[in-house]
């Protein structure tokens, strides 16, 4: 499995600072922030599969536009995977024929453009020999995040999430678990912010990383545009393992 960071800042503010996408081989997007809009039409036109953490706009700012972009290149729908409530917000609220069409209700030769797939936590997909779960997460909106499997080796992607005690258990019985994308949305001066808008800072993050107990490498993402480097400098100094600041475009393989 090769997973690309198209985006993973807390903002926008120029080429390096997209919001929150993970491209999984070439056709599957874990959220759909603006690092999609870097694709190439042929590159958008490959995606099948949007598993989405949530409904919050800078994980989905992209899924509209991309539907549409690739609406008369495609046969098959574009699958939308995420909690039933996340899809519920996404069908009233974005494709309501108001803000942007249903495409769920347009077809093109028998098949809509667009399908909505509830998936709930502990629930896990396959797609040839690779899997995705969803993981618990905890943030103001109703979020998972995911758990991705080659069979080789995985990687969790925890999305927009806080103090969450559901979530370690799970992460902790991932035998040929390599990589942990977590987040760190503030400085701990900030602390008070990140705990009504539910996401970690620095010494939140440390208090997390005390119940991993695999030997995974761990990433921190979502930081606020402009913050990275003092975030990261927080963090070296709260938290009592190797940390690395996920950087756009950066690829695993596993
Ligand atoms: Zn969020
Ligand atoms: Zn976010």
């Amino acid at each position: 499995m090769e997973v690309k960071v198209l985006g993973c800042s807390g903002g926008i503010g120029g080429p390096g600072l997209r919001t929150t996408s993970l491209l999984v081989d070439d056709d599957i997007l874990i959220d759909a922030g603006t690092g999609v809009g870097d694709l190439t039409l042929d590159e958008l036109a490959r995606i099948d599969h949007v598993f989405l953490t949530h409904s919050h706009l800078d994980h989905i700012a992209a899924l509209p536009l991309l539907v549409d972009a690739v609406a008369d290149r495609r046969e098959a729908p574009i699958t939308v995977y995420s909690s039933q409530a996340t899809l519920k917000v996404l069908g009233n609220h974005i494709f309501n024929w108001d803000v942007w069409p249903d495409f769920s209700a347009i077809s093109r030769g028998g098949r809509a453009l667009m399908a909505y797939r509830p998936i709930a936590v502990g629930e896990k997909l396959s797609f040839g020999a690779r899997t995705i779960a969803a993981v618990p997460a905890e943030h103001t909106v109703p979020a998972v995040g995911y758990h991705l499997d080659s069979g080789f080796g995985s990687l969790v992607f925890t999305g927009d999430t806080t103090q969450d005690e559901a979530l370690w258990p799970v992460v902790n019985a991932i035998d040929n678990l390599r990589y942990l994308v977590i987040e760190a949305a503030f400085t701990d001066s900030e602390e008070d912010r990140a705990l009504v808008s539910q996401h970690l800072c620095p010494g939140l993050l440390a208090g997390e990383l005390e119940r991993l107990e695999r030997d995974a490498e761990v990433y921190v993402s979502h930081m606020k545009a402009g913050q990275g480097d003092l975030i990261m400098r927080e963090i070296e100094a709260r938290v009592g393992r190797r940390v690395v600041r996920l950087v756009q475009g950066q690829v695993f393989e596993f």
